[in-house]
Order: structure tokens, then sequence, then C-alpha cells
């Protein structure tokens, strides 16, 4: 399975130069490795090598992973894999897809609150976002707004601020 760690990174607890630089750069985070690691691991017993981790994010109260391709593999088989994951990192983890559709994405990252807009908003330099969720369903956030906004400038690697309207 393909990870953001180096697939020899993965099977060993030391970092190649390469992924050391990346870790330093912040691309790369202590979580991401964390769990490339443990997939690395379950590679052999579990079908999940048609799957690509892309990206890991800490919401305080459960861990978001953002995955490409036949992500139905990693939840499915009543989520067996998920429930490895969740027991060897002691977080609740939802697996979310990674799309071009910015608004999907963090739609499935919120959960059951309804995102009604997602707007770019260009400045000098860098793009922010502000993201538009439904005063009605500000009870459905299983977040805060906080940890929210910290997860999808994390998701969209540019500045985020969420808003219920
Ligand atoms: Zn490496």
């Amino acid at each position: 399975m393909k990870t953001p760690l180096c697939e020899v990174d993965a099977q060993r607890e030391i970092l190649c130069n390469e992924c050391k630089k990346r870790l330093d750069e912040g691309s790369l985070s202590d979580l991401d490795i964390a769990i490339s690691r443990i997939l690395g691991r379950m590679d052999k017993s579990f079908p999940i090598s048609s799957v690509e981790f892309k990206q890991a994010i800490d919401l305080n109260e459960m861990i978001v992973m953002v995955c490409e391709g036949n992500i139905g593999t990693l939840i499915g088989k009543k989520g067996r894999i998920v429930s490895e994951i969740t027991r060897k990192v002691g977080k609740k983890v939802r697996v979310i897809e990674h799309t071009k559709d910015e608004k999907k994405m963090i739609q499935d990252l919120v959960g059951g609150a309804r995102v009604l807009g997602v707007n770019k908003i260009f400045k000098p330099k860098k793009q922010e976002y502000k993201v538009i969720i439904s005063r009605f369903d500000e009870g459905k956030l299983m977040i805060s707004k906080e940890n929210l906004e910290k997860g999808i400038q994390q998701l969209l690697q540019a500045e985020t601020s969420v808003e219920f309207r």
C-alpha cells in the first residue's frame, strides 16, 4: 500500500534522509508516519494494496485518514482494518476519499452537518478558504469549530475559517 512514507521506511523504525527532510519541512507529520508504519506491517495480511494513504488529520477526538483508490477495502469486511488502526492509535478513525472536489472532501470530513459552501478567498501570495456550514446542523458536529478549522486547513493546505450560516 502506498503511504506518504517511502516503502522502505514504512517497514522499519528509522527514516531515510528524504523522509526526514519532509518531516522537518512539515509535509509529513508524526501521525502520518505512525499510521504508515501500522499499514506497512498490515500490508501482507490485509488486501489493501489498491489503496493509497495520503495523509492523516488529527481532529483531537478522532483521526481522519485521507485515502485514494479502492477505499472500500479499508472500511469493508466489517471494518477490520479501521478497527485495527483504531486499536493501535487509540482514537476513532474515519476514512475519507481524496478527490479534487474540495467541497465533497470537506463534507466527508464534517460528517452529518451540511456544508453549504466552500469559498475561495484570493489574497496576495496566498489563498484562503471560508467553509459555510448550516447553523441548523451546528449540533451535529462531532468536534469543536476550532478543531474543524485546523483539520480543514490541513486537508486543503491553506488557511481556513468556518462560519455557521
Ligand atoms: Zn523514506
